[in-house]
């Protein structure tokens, strides 16, 4: 099930909500599955060259997707702007792939926020700067937190 992920600036009005984790539909079948009805892989990857590198992966080099797939949480390091983006690893014959995305206003490759091991739901933010106002306001707002399947 995933859950929405809001960050807040206590400093000045920024606000972004972010739906992490997996849904129902993201069974392991359905996600590594390319010739199943159910396959939810392209509306999962933006980039149909990655959609074909990983449909390769899969079909001709034995490859498999490790179990921590999902939407995680990105950040920029230039305009410091937080997103969600479909995170998968896939173990295959020759090595692993994992994707890269960059920032859709600076295009330098944004980094994965990696969960806490004791509290996967915590996300240190204070070391963050507001996109907005530069300042470490950032707080994670639970009470705003949905489920979204
Ligand atoms: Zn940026
Ligand atoms: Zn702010």
């Amino acid at each position: 099930m995933g859950q929405s992920f809001v960050i807040a600036c206590t400093e000045c009005d920024y606000k972004k909500e972010l739906m992490l984790g997996i849904g129902m539909m993201y069974s392991p079948a359905n996600v590594e599955g390319f010739d199943s009805e159910f396959t939810i892989l392209p509306s999962l990857i933006k980039s149909k060259k990655t959609l074909e590198l990983v449909k390769c992966l899969l079909n001709e080099k034995q490859g498999r997707f490790a179990d921590n797939y999902g939407h995680a949480l990105y950040h920029c390091s230039k305009c410091g702007e937080f997103y969600e983006r479909f995170f998968y690893h896939i173990d295959h014959e020759s090595g692993s792939f994992e994707p890269t995305f960059k920032c859709p206003k600076c295009r330098v490759v944004m980094i994965k926020f990696e969960a806490d091991e004791d509290d996967e739901k915590n996300i240190d933010l204070s070391r963050y700067p507001c996109p907005k106002c530069g300042r470490n306001g950032l707080i994670q707002d639970v009470n705003s937190m949905v489920c979204w399947d």
